[in-house]
């Protein structure tokens, strides 16, 4: 073999390896562009999925995948990939903190809902499901995704069924609303603010307007309180207020009337004293003439008895003079008839007038003391109200402070009065605190003070009980109570009291023996009602 064939030969053979390595390169390089584009794609598909996240983690990836699509140095993407990494770890414990949260949310809109009275059974039951089946807590907060529609779901249920607003959903059924107005009342229904109209319900019911008007605002007030718009709800105070301008105007008409009969009658009786006074002085003038004519006629008598030359003469004319006497006498004694007549008529008239004058004031006198007893009076029980209640305890104090009695003070409040209102309806409620109110002025003692002191809150002011009667009474009053055989829509229902009882003492104010009575009150609720506790 010659030197140029063995060259040959190496050289093909060194051709042929640098083809292979070229070949497995290009291969080689394949592969990474499909490993490379794989990596993108991944790293796209996570930008997608983490979109929104973190600002800062979004812009890192998107810097990444730039850098991977132009093939940058590996140093470079290894760096970016760090970054990407720590934001992730840092992410994912923000992750386990929104799950924490997201899940106490969950778990407390979840149980607001179910503290809703009213609520369809078969939601009801569904919603208690969903809440043990997220007792514990889930591991993403996708997890969460379709239970928290599912919550929603319920929510928009409980809405449509408008559970929170007692008085639509328990009517009667024969007063249910239709499908189509319960369409048309949804458009135009937000949520009316009931305690704010229990409010105003509660001091219409204290307003002292005649009965005409008093019944009118009451068959109002029933409408309110059913109301489910706000838009309704706008009507009826409009109405309540041109019920007590109404009244208002009456109440002004009718003073006005009174004080206009009253003026014209003082210009009568006023013009009739000075028709009797200007008669009694023409009549003070014509008596003065008579007289003045009789002194005339008996002077003219003595001078003709003077002047008379004979007796028969004296006889005559004395005969004469005195038949013109007898007959201004006589004059007289008619003119003083008249006068008098005409003063006794006058008087009469004058009396009469009096008299009618005296018939107005004492209406209107009454009227006054009408007003006044129905503005110390609650309009629904007809018991004394807070302000008469006030009235009274002052007094009792000033009394007590200026020389100590038993005197006593019991706070009442009646037991879970609200469910009465949230299943049988308002006017279940108002018929009930009738009767109860009735029954607790029934049985206690005769010189107790019972007042309703607002809602479904009574007071009762003891006199002259020891503690002892005192308890034993109250315990009386709150077992007739429990007896009454209430029926509400067939169910049988009971109704009890708490009441807080106590005594006052030297050292205490107003305040403090009405807080201690109050806090006893609320010491019988708390050690579960139905009980009386004396402080
Ligand atoms: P508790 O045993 O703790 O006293 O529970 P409760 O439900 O009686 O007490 P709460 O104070 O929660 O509710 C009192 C209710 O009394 C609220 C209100 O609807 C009702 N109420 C107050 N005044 C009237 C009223 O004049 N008529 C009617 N029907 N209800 C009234
Ligand atoms: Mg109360
Ligand atoms: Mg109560």
């Amino acid at each position: 073999m010659t030197t140029k064939t063995v060259a040959d030969s190496q050289s093909k053979s060194l051709q042929s390896k640098l083809n292979a390595a070229i070949a497995s390169r290009a291969s080689l390089e394949e592969d990474f562009k499909a490993q490379s584009s794989l990596l993108i794609e991944f790293i796209n598909k996570l930008s997608q999925v983490s979109k929104g996240i973190n600002l800062k983690l979004d812009n890192r990836l998107a810097q990444l995948r730039g850098l991977l699509t132009k093939s940058a140095p590996i140093s470079d993407i290894e760096l970016k990939i760090s970054e990407v990494s720590k934001l992730l770890q840092t992410h994912s414990v923000t992750n386990e903190q929104n799950i924490a949260h997201l899940h106490e949310q969950f778990n407390s809109a979840g149980q607001s809902l179910q503290k809703i009275n009213g609520l369809p059974d078969d939601l009801r039951r569904n919603l208690r499901a969903l809440l043990t089946e997220t007792k514990t807590t889930k591991d993403s907060l996708i997890q969460y995704v379709p239970l928290l529609s599912q919550l929603l779901g319920f929510y928009d249920t409980s809405l449509r069924a408008k559970v929170d607003i007692p008085k639509g959903g328990l009517l009667p059924a024969s007063q249910q609303p239709h499908e189509e107005e319960k369409a048309l009342n949804d458009n135009n229904t937000s949520n009316v603010n009931s305690a704010l109209i229990e409010q105003v319900s509660m001091c219409l019911s204290k307003l002292p307007l005649s009965a005409h008007h008093t019944k009118e605002l009451l068959a109002i007030n029933k409408k309110l309180l059913k109301d489910t718009s706000n838009d309704d709800v706008l009507q009826h105070f409009i109405e309540i207020f041109d019920v007590i301008v109404a009244d208002l105007q009456n109440e002004r008409d009718s003073a006005k009337n009174f004080l206009h009969s009253l003026s014209e009658t003082l210009t009568t009786v006023q013009s009739a004293v000075k028709k009797t006074l200007s008669t009694c002085e023409n009549a003070q003038s014509t008596n003065d003439e008579i007289n003045e004519k009789l002194q005339d006629q008996l002077l003219e008598m003595t001078g003709t008895v003077k002047k008379a030359l004979s007796l028969e003469q004296v006889k005559v004319d004395i005969n004469s003079k005195l038949n013109t006497i007898a007959l201004t006498l006589e004059e007289k004694t008619t003119f003083e008839q008249k006068n008098q007549q005409a003063l006794a008529s006058q008087l009469h008239d004058m009396a009469k007038k009096v008299d009618k004058l005296e018939e107005q004031s004492r209406q209107f006198e009454e009227k006054l003391a009408e007003q006044q007893r129905k503005s110390m009076q609650d309009a629904l029980t007809k018991l004394s109200n807070r302000a008469a209640f006030d009235e009274c305890f002052t007094q009792s104090m000033v009394r007590f402070h200026h020389k100590p009695f038993d005197l006593s003070l019991v706070v009442i409040d009646i037991d879970d009065f609200k469910n009465i209102n949230d299943t049988y309806g308002h006017t279940a409620g108002d018929k009930t605190l009738q009767v109860i109110a009735n029954t607790i002025q029934k049985k206690v003692s005769k010189d107790a003070f019972v007042a309703r002191y607002g809602g479904e809150e009574f007071v009762i002011i003891y006199s002259q009980s020891k503690e002892a009667a005192l308890i034993k009474e109250l315990n009386l009053i709150n077992k007739s109570i429990a007896r009454l055989p209430f029926k509400f829509k067939s169910n049988k229902v009971s109704i009890t009291l708490s009441m807080g009882a106590t005594h006052i003492r030297v050292e205490d104010n107003i305040h403090t023996a009405f807080e201690r009575a109050d806090e006893a009150m609320y010491k019988a609720k708390a050690q579960g009602k139905n009980q009386v506790i004396y402080s």
